[in-house]
């Protein structure tokens, strides 16, 4: 029986895989034509998204209710939720800082040309103060309409600590968000089912039509980016699994490997939420944990991104020849920190971001439209980046607060249609 389910979940595993090889060939395929793989087969890959994020606010809302009452006391919540965001930004200091020494060492964009003709849009970045201010929502159903997810958060923080203090009154509206937050899990596996073939009609009509056209000019600047987020899955993220989490990384990344792929085929932290969901099941992290952690980890823990601004702000200081001193970079470490929390887990979202790392210290915000082009290309990884220092920050949590059961992660290795 075992074995039967085993060979099926390792099936589901392998079937995401061969969609997103496919979709690769297919889309190097269409480069002729980017034109057919954006009519027909693009709109597949919309529908999966659609359904996903038609999720995501219902998911979030009622996971974390549920996750807080789940930890029982307001205490406790309290104390996972610091140790939680101490965690998130802890691994985001060190992603931002490989960044930007990276970019030193590797002296990226000395010697290139600027960019020409290129058409400047550059948006304006929030501001990092209102961004703190406005995780409050003046009004929930607002924030709730427009998807704002910190907000949804604090909203949804506020409920679960107010249901936890009033207690046996409160029971009914726990009950309902326990059955609420269930249908939103079961929905959520049977979109997963289809999640090889959306990956497929992703991932092609972005190779189609972002082919080596776009990469080449920027090439550099692009391996070192990725070379950066290489270096930190391994000596950040291996280690952390190993060291604090005590499981093999080989392990964690097989756990995780659906949550990597869709992320990188949707380059959106908040649509791959629900597969994270899955994922965070898989490693053994408990319900209460994975629901209040990963949700949060979604919203403000960019590892990927503090990487990527680390590095373009050293990588545009040099384009236009400006020198940046030890503090201006040390700046910058510490603003990419601080963004990461205001960056929405959607995608592109760290390229708005950047405007207010590259303006913490009076770099030009042209620079963003140079980079502009290549960026998909990075969001691609970055997500996945992303996604990876959610659950793996998850895992540690919960480990240190008795709640992952690592029989439950060996039992489970290579699941994908399993209950959240
Ligand atoms: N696309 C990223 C995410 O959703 C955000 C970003 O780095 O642009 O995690």
């Amino acid at each position: 029986m075992e074995t039967r389910k085993e060979k099926r979940r390792l099936h589901f595993s392998v079937k995401v895989m061969i969609g997103l090889l496919l979709g690769i060939i297919a889309g190097i395929a269409f480069q002729w034509k980017p034109d057919i793989a954006n009519t027909y087969i693009k709109p597949f890959g919309n529908l999966y998204l659609n359904a996903i994020k038609m999720l995501i606010v219902p998911l979030v809302f009622s996971s974390i209710v549920m996750g807080a009452c789940g930890l029982g006391d307001v205490k406790k919540f309290g104390r996972i939720g610091l140790k939680t965001m101490a965690v998130y930004m802890v691994t985001t200091f060190f992603a931002a800082a490989i960044g930007v020494i990276l970019a030193n060492l590797a002296n990226i964009g000395h010697g290139l040309e600027l960019a020409t003709g290129q058409a400047v849009e550059v948006s304006e970045a929030p501001n990092i103060i209102d961004t703190i201010i406005n995780i409050i929502p003046g009004n929930p159903i607002k924030a709730m309409a427009d998807g704002n997810m910190l907000q949804i958060i604090a909203f949804a923080l506020f409920i679960g600590a107010g249901i936890v203090m009033v207690g046996k009154k409160a029971q009914p509206v726990m009950d309902f968000f326990d059955g609420f937050a269930d249908i939103m899990y079961k929905i959520t596996d049977v979109i997963m089912k289809f999640t090889p073939y959306a990956v497929f009609a992703l991932i092609c009509p972005t190779i189609a039509s972002n082919g080596m056209d776009v990469l080449l000019p920027l090439l550099s600047f692009v391996l070192v980016v990725w070379f950066g987020f290489l270096i930190h899955l391994i000596f950040v993220y291996f280690t952390g699994i190993k060291v604090l989490v005590k499981m093999g990384p080989m392990k964690f990344i097989k756990a995780a490997w659906e949550a990597i792929v869709v992320s990188f085929t949707t380059c959106s932290s908040s649509a791959t939420l629900p597969v994270t969901m899955e994922c965070g099941r898989k490693l053994g992290i408990s319900l209460p944990v994975r629901s209040f952690t990963l949700p949060l980890g979604a919203t403000v823990n960019m590892d990927g991104g503090a990487i990527y601004q680390g590095i373009t702000a050293v990588f545009v200081a040099n384009l236009f020849g400006i020198h940046l001193t030890i503090s201006q970079q040390i700046m910058i470490v510490a603003t990419a920190v601080l963004a990461s929390v205001g960056t929405a887990g959607v995608a592109g979202a760290s390229i708005i971001m950047l405007g207010t790392v590259l303006s913490s210290v009076g770099l030009p915000l042209e620079g963003i439209a140079i980079v502009a082009g290549v960026d998909k290309l990075i969001d691609m990884p970055r997500t996945s980046i992303n996604i990876i220092g959610d659950l793996m920050c998850s895992a540690f949590v919960a480990r240190t607060e008795g709640e992952l059961d690592m029989e439950a992660a060996e039992a489970e290795q290579g699941d994908g249609d399993g209950q959240l």
